[in-house]
């Protein structure tokens, strides 16, 4: 398909630099970039052929003479070069896509995607598939792209891949045979316009699917069962609050009505991670994977780094990171898996959101820390609520004010409520310098 084609690749993040490099054999290859500090990375890329561009004017680069448009998933679909080539009729892919066909013809794809959940799900499935001698790979937005593993992946494999909404936007062919949608919530609405845009845009998870496929379905999440009602797949559904393939009955897991395992022998805690769990464990299952396999994971595995991560105990006080929570309902979720005091510290990118959903579940909180470009909001949203507030200008302050605030026993809680593009590169710059501050208070 790619074949002595033009490409042109937008974004010189892990997944642009991974598909130059698996296209650079075959194809003419052009990546542009903004920005691009690394030395190191553009001399390989040119080592390899690709013609290199470091540019503002990217729409000036590009032209009818291309076949494909490989975009970073992040980059917007109003972005001039991606209009440009919808106008040209010339195809925009994500790396995912160009990665899949290269795959070799029989191996078997575990999709996962929701607004929710998708690490931590895909993350447990792995382990789970790993740990019972099953030739599989991890790959998507996890960090891992899938172009750098195609080398690695044989007949017969399998890949659990995490699939964020970005990437759903310009998946063309890829066919998962197993695909999860863990949940909905209102996120990513600066790129999708509408709630119910976001919401069609993940169905298209199951757009390959034919009858013998599988969809795997959160049974309390009506939205999802609602919008999967007419899709073709064979559907098993997960529910942590009523009957269902996989539930919860009596403090443990059921599967079609057999004990799998039991809460208190699961390390990670809190109800969302049951469902998570639920989901992994239904993958599992369609490899007929014993309960003793599922259990001996689930014993071990102590959550996803930067995702409600305990960090430290300092002197009777928890540290808790929840970096990744860049949106309201992740921080609720947060919230609800503490029931002792809590000093909880917000803040970052400000997108116009609002907190007042935080109210019902700050019970705990004794004071809020805020700081970035939403502190002011933050403040006045604490004021109202009558919640002690204090206002910084960095997590570094915020962290330690957090400290000193606290009270034994009590959990200080990094669940910002918020992105961390205005003071961080990414959530888990956010977290780890959040670590890094938590370590010198020891
Ligand atoms: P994603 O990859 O979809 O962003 P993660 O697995 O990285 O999700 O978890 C991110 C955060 O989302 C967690 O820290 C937790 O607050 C929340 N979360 C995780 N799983 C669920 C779930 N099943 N339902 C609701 N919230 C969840």
């Amino acid at each position: 398909m790619f074949e002595n084609k033009k490409v042109f690749i937008l974004g010189m993040g892990k997944s642009g630099v991974s598909v130059a490099k698996l296209l650079a054999p075959i194809s003419n290859v052009l990546i542009t970039d903004i920005q691009n500090d690394n030395k190191e990375e553009i001399k390989e890329l040119e080592d390899l052929g690709v013609n290199v561009v470091i540019t503002k004017d990217q729409g000036e680069l590009f032209d009818e003479n291309y076949d494909f448009v490989v975009k970073n998933p992040a980059i917007n679909q109003n972005h001039v070069v991606v209009e440009k080539a919808i106008k040209l009729n010339i195809p925009v892919l994500t790396e995912l896509e160009v990665a899949y066909q290269f795959l070799p013809k029989d191996v078997t794809i575990v999709g996962i995607t929701g607004s929710n959940g998708k690490t931590t799900t895909t993350t447990i499935a792995y382990d789970i598939l790993k740990e019972a001698g099953i030739s599989v790979h991890l790959a998507g937005n996890i960090g891992l792209p899938l172009a750098n593993q195609i080398d690695e992946i044989k007949t017969g494999d399998v890949i659990v891949i995490e699939i964020s909404s970005h990437q759903l936007v310009n998946l063309d062919k890829l066919k998962t045979n197993i695909s999860v949608l863990t949940n909905f919530s209102e996120v990513h609405l600066d790129m999708f316009g509408t709630y119910e845009n976001y919401k069609n845009n993940k169905l298209r998870i199951f757009r390959n699917h034919t009858e013998s496929d599988l969809a795997i379905l959160n049974y309390d999440d009506s939205e999802v069962v609602r919008l999967t009602n007419e899709i073709v797949s064979k559907k098993m559904y997960f529910s942590s609050s009523t009957e269902a393939d996989i539930c919860i009955k009596n403090g443990s897991i059921v599967y079609k009505g057999e004990k799998v395992i039991e809460l208190s022998d699961i390390r990670v805690k809190g109800t969302h991670n049951y469902e998570n769990i639920m989901a992994a464990i239904l993958i599992a299952k369609q490899f007929n994977i014993s309960n003793s396999v599922i259990k001996n994971v689930l014993s071990k595995f102590g959550g996803v780094e930067h995702r409600i991560e305990f960090v430290a105990k300092i002197n009777g006080r928890q540290f808790y990171n929840d970096s990744k929570a860049t949106n309201v309902k992740s921080t609720i979720t947060a919230l609800k898996s503490f029931d002792n005091d809590v000093v909880l510290i917000l803040g970052g990118l400000d997108r116009g959101h609002s907190f007042d959903d935080l109210v019902p579940y700050l019970e705990h909180t004794k004071h809020i820390v805020c700081y970035g470009q939403t502190k002011e909001r933050i403040e006045m949203f604490a004021d109202k609520n009558g919640i002690d507030v204090t206002v910084v200008n960095t997590l570094e302050e915020a962290t330690r004010a957090a400290y000193n605030l606290s009270e034994e026993g009590s959990t200080i809680l990094l669940s910002p409520a918020c992105a961390s593009w205005d003071q961080y590169k990414s959530f888990e710059d956010r977290g780890n310098e959040y670590k890094r501050v938590i370590d010198t208070l020891q």
